[in-house]
């Protein structure tokens, strides 16, 4: 099978689906890549490096989607409305596309792409199961995002993340206060925490407890009913339990220099847990980062892509955080997308690709087919607005 690589066309994307290590494993189970030149560049990825690990560079991107069986990519047409739509007429009936789609957000570009034939793969509807966590890019990307969110509250926080003994006096160590201690929120623990501050976490899933201090986070207890839904996910509460959570957060907030957002539910508008009475009650100089500012954000002030000052607090609300360190999420990536190859593979001795093999995260992640839209919640999106269905 021979896949291809493309550069990405989403506005400041610097991500590349693949990157060159992964290729010889590749080509081993039977992969041959060839490569749109200057895919990698943003991710300081050069042709040169691709081609050293076997990898054929064509200077078109019609010339590899041409010639490539399987096209991956971090954003596929759903997950790149204003630029993906060019790719349409250069893909072909039954070639497979494999890359984050927003099939849930954007049900009706997944009825466009089925309309090419080609078969199209979302990778963020993966399950979330132990079998799926290496192909997992929810959790890859969410780890890149909790990191950076760190450093850029380091970066504005007037103050010193860790304690200082000098002969210039002592310093405190800065108070980080996590909000949802998802995959996000776990590694922005782990990260506040080797830059030296003293780190709170808190979410609505009581089993994170334990990993939050495993971190050496410390868990803050609130006296609010326990929100597990399906697949380990938070699920949505009613206005009354966020009203409770944000009275009992308003105290810890104000002692805290720094507040990491990262409460999410899935399919759904994030919470608003941080108001703007919340952030009047921290002290100047504090900053707050919502890494749920793409999905509406977790502070009632935050702008996406922005950076708001109010009350002397700065509040920031990036998106696409994992493409602001390029080259480790695109490797991240490129193994996510190499273990979902590889998982395309038959399993026994033969090993050969086969689509129609029986398999959970194959069926799972299958939007498009012949044609038709397979996936059944995006059908599901679909007939309630009057489409295929
Ligand atoms: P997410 O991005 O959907 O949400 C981030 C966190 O915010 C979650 O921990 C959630 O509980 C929390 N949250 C939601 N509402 C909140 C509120 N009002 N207050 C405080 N916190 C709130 O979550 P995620 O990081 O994708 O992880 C979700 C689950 O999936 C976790 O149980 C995780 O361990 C699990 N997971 C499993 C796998 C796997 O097995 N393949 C991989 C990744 C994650």
């Amino acid at each position: 099978m021979i896949v291809g690589v493309v550069k990405e066309t989403f506005p400041g994307e610097r991500r590349v689906a693949l990157v060159p290590d992964h290729l010889p494993a590749l080509k081993k189970k039977g992969f041959e890549v060839i490569v749109e030149s200057g895919a990698g560049a943003d991710a300081g990825l050069l042709d040169s490096a691709y081609e050293a690990k076997g990898a054929k560079v064509l200077p078109t991107r019609g010339e590899v989607f041409e010639q490539a069986d399987i096209i991956v990519q971090v954003r596929s047409y759903g997950a790149n409305p204003e630029h993906g739509g060019s790719d349409l007429e250069l893909m072909r009936k039954d070639q497979i596309v494999i890359g984050a789609a927003e099939p849930l957000s954007s049900p009706e570009l997944v009825e466009q792409l089925a309309k090419t034939g080609v078969n199209s793969f979302g990778l963020e509807i993966i399950p979330r199961t132990t079998r799926a966590q290496a192909m997992d890019i929810l959790s890859s990307m969410a780890t890149v995002a909790g990191y950076k969110a760190v450093l850029w509250a380091a970066e504005r926080l007037p103050r010193f993340f860790p304690m200082f003994m000098t002969a210039a006096g002592t310093v405190a160590p800065a108070k980080v206060f996590i909000v949802g201690a998802g995959v996000a929120g776990l590694q922005a623990i782990a990260t506040a925490k080797r830059l030296g501050a003293v780190v709170s976490a808190y979410d609505v899933r009581p089993a994170v407890k334990e990993e939050v201090q495993s971190l050496g986070g410390k868990f803050v207890e609130m006296e609010l009913d326990t929100a597990e839904g399906e697949g380990g996910y938070a699920k949505q509460m009613d206005e009354e339990f966020y009203r409770k959570q944000r009275e009992l957060m308003l105290k810890v907030v104000a002692e805290s220099d720094v507040v990491i957002t990262t409460a999410a539910v899935p399919g759904r508008k994030a919470p608003i847990l941080v108001t703007e009475e919340m952030v009047k009650g921290m002290a100047p100089g504090s900053v707050i980062v919502d890494l749920a500012a793409e999905r509406g954000g977790n502070c009632e002030l935050t702008k996406v892509d922005e950076v708001v000052v109010a009350h002397g607090v700065t509040i920031i609300g990036p998106s696409n955080v994992p493409s602001t360190v390029p080259f480790h999420a695109s490797q991240m990536w490129s193994k996510n997308i190499s273990n979902f190859l590889n998982n395309m593979l038959t399993k026994d001795k033969e090993k050969k690709f086969d689509l129609e093999q029986e398999d959970d995260i194959i069926a799972a992640t299958w939007l498009t087919k012949g044609g038709q839209v397979v996936n059944e919640s995006v059908k599901e999106l679909l007939s309630k607005q009057g489409g295929q269905g």
